[in-house]
């Protein structure tokens, strides 16, 4: 990534201009990369075990592109669809190379049917751009639920171990139907869920390192929402994006 890069992405993510002092060099743009060779480690499981695949997710499987938008606009399986305005399926180039998953819909993707359309998802655009993509030009946005989880005073809350297993199989198949690249995870539930890592993890432990999951390469930085409230990990992010350019330059 070049120093300009950098200068943009930032600029797009709402911190910058880059202020240099003139009787300075400007700051090396390595001392945000990760220092050393990320360490490659593999995903132990996917959450869903093996008793809990019940015969309509063996079908999911091999379905194609129709059947499963048709499979999950009318799933009942967990529930989560009782709450729901709309299932929110994904959205992107369905050959992207770049597959970003979030958690699940808020309020806004759950009216609209479409991944990452509030705030987060202006912001995600940004940082698609900052590498050189757009959410239908070689990238993907996809969730680990596709019904809004929400608590009992309606607000907004992280889905239940059982409905990520209940959901799983679907985003297991738009990864084998897309063929994607590179992974990258936004925020700790979709990291967790796709690694099977303690719950507790927190996102900062998690960056840095290149784990693999389903034979691809999967990187971990910040969830959009949370960079809106965390502006000074914004930093972080450009560099999980550095180490996923790197990764998907190698792969
Ligand atoms: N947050 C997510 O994780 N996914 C969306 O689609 C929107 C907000
Ligand atoms: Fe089905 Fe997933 Fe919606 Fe649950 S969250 S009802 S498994 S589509």
């Amino acid at each position: 990534m070049t120093l300009e890069r950098r200068a943009v992405f930032l600029d797009e993510m709402g911190i910058g201009p880059l202020w240099q002092r003139r009787d300075v060099p400007p700051p090396s743009h390595e001392a945000i990369e990760p220092a050393e060779e990320p360490v490659v480690v593999r995903a132990e499981q996917t959450l869903a075990p093996v008793a809990l695949v019940e015969p309509t997710q063996n079908a999911v499987a091999t379905m194609d592109w129709a059947q499963l938008k048709a499979s999950v606009a009318g799933c009942v399986k967990c529930g989560l669809c009782n709450g729901r305005t709309k299932t929110v399926f994904g959205v992107g180039d369905e050959k992207a190379k770049w597959l970003f998953i979030g958690e699940g819909p808020g309020r806004n993707e759950d009216q609209t049917g479409e991944s990452f359309v509030g705030p987060a998802g202006k912001l995600l655009d940004n940082m698609l751009r900052a590498i050189g993509l757009r959410r239908g030009e070689n990238a993907y946005i996809a969730n680990i639920v596709k019904c809004r989880p929400t608590d009992e005073t309606g607000r907004d809350r992280p889905p239940a171990p059982e409905e990520v297993a209940a959901c799983m199989p679907y985003l297991e198949r738009q990864i084998a139907l897309i063929q994607p690249t590179v992974l990258v995870a936004l925020g700790k539930t979709a990291a967790l869920s796709l690694l099977g890592l303690d719950p507790e993890t927190p996102v900062s432990k998690l960056r840095g390192t290149v784990y693999s999951y389903a034979g691809l390469p999967l990187i971990v930085t910040y969830h959009p929402a949370y960079l809106l409230r965390n502006m000074a990990d914004k930093r972080k992010a450009w560099a999980d994006l550095c180490l996923a350019t790197t990764t998907y330059a190698n792969a």
